[in-house]
């Protein structure tokens, strides 16, 4: 066995108790669908495991004073198969439903996603797209940060997962003029990392024929999930049209610089970026509102 004590938490509290208590040898477990992994071939290793997929609290989807809170156990699959989530998130909807296979979607949760910090985790490309705030306990109280301020590098999170816990991830309730949509290129539809995905998130102008607010996440381009942050300005009071779609492909694929790996050369990932900004948008807003 990979652990010498096994605790299904059945609190909050109680796992905060269980970290304190075993001082860095315990660690939280979620899905375990990346720990199984990571203890097998020697990566990590803990004495103590803290199970907290039993606790209520952190397994929801909500909308409530004018944010959304999904809480970190909440899994692939139901995150893919909310009908909220569906109609006014669509980002982190379809994200998600493109994340292992079934069984892996079924374990899996957002939390853990975040948590394993790889710059092209497709739950959290979707969260950073949607301007999320992580929200946890540590030995210290509760926090509440931006969540690209959590990924450090690949596989390294400023979370410490030993003593703090991610309890809810929060963004604002959706307005009448937010579109969203995630696009991903992989060697097959499921159980293939992504070569590319991209989250975008969009807020209409009150015309909506035109871009008031852009927010781009693509992976894996860096160390960490990358905001594309020139092309997002570029769309930020652009009117809505093939020739402005075309030049803010070409913006994309300028500033990303993605390395040479397994699954594809940079230069083809460059080339991915520039041909999916545009087929995110046109899949956010729908081509026909979109010009000549
Ligand atoms: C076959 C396979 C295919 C996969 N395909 C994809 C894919 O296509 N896309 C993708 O993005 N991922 C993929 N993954 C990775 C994985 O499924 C996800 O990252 C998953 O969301 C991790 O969640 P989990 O609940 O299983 O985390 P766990 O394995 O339980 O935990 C992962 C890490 O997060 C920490 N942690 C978990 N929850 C919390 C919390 N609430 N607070 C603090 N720390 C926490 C743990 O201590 C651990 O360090 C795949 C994995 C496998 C095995």
């Amino acid at each position: 066995m990979y652990w010498e004590k096994y605790y299904f938490a059945q609190s909050i509290e109680e796992t905060l108790e269980l970290l304190k208590h075993y001082e860095g040898d315990a660690r939280i477990m979620a899905g375990g669908t990346d720990l199984m992994v990571q203890f097998k071939y020697n990566y990590l290793s803990a004495k103590v495991m803290v199970d907290i997929g039993r606790i209520k609290e952190l397994n929801h989807i909500r909308q409530e004073n004018g944010h959304v809170s999904i809480g970190a156990t909440t899994t692939h699959t139901a995150l893919a198969t909310s009908p909220y989530l569906q109609k006014h998130f669509q980002v982190l909807a379809s994200g998600v439903r493109t994340i292992g296979s079934p069984q892996i979607r079924n374990a899996g949760t957002i939390g853990g996603n975040v948590a394993n910090a790889q710059p092209a985790a497709d739950g959290s490309i979707a969260l950073v797209a949607l301007g999320a705030t992580i929200c946890g306990i540590s030995p210290d109280g509760p926090f509440s940060r931006p969540i690209e301020s959590t990924f450090l590098n690949p596989g390294e999170c400023a979370l410490n997962s030993t003593a703090e816990l991610i309890t809810s991830f929060t963004f604002p309730a959706p307005g009448p003029r937010d579109r969203s949509a995630f696009v991903r290129h992989s060697r097959r539809a499921a159980l293939a990392l992504p070569i590319m995905n991209m989250g975008l998130w969009l807020r209409l102008n009150e015309e909506e024929d035109g871009i008031e607010d852009a927010r781009i996440a693509i992976g894996p381009m860096a160390r960490v999930p990358f905001r594309a942050k020139k092309t997002e300005a570029f769309l930020r009071g652009a009117k809505l049209s093939e020739a402005v779609l075309d030049e803010a492909g070409e913006l994309t694929f300028e500033e990303v610089s993605p390395r040479d790996s397994f699954r594809g050369s940079a230069a083809y990932k460059k080339e991915l970026v520039r041909v999916y900004l545009k087929r995110a948008v046109l899949e956010a807003v729908g081509e026909r509102s979109v010009g000549k």
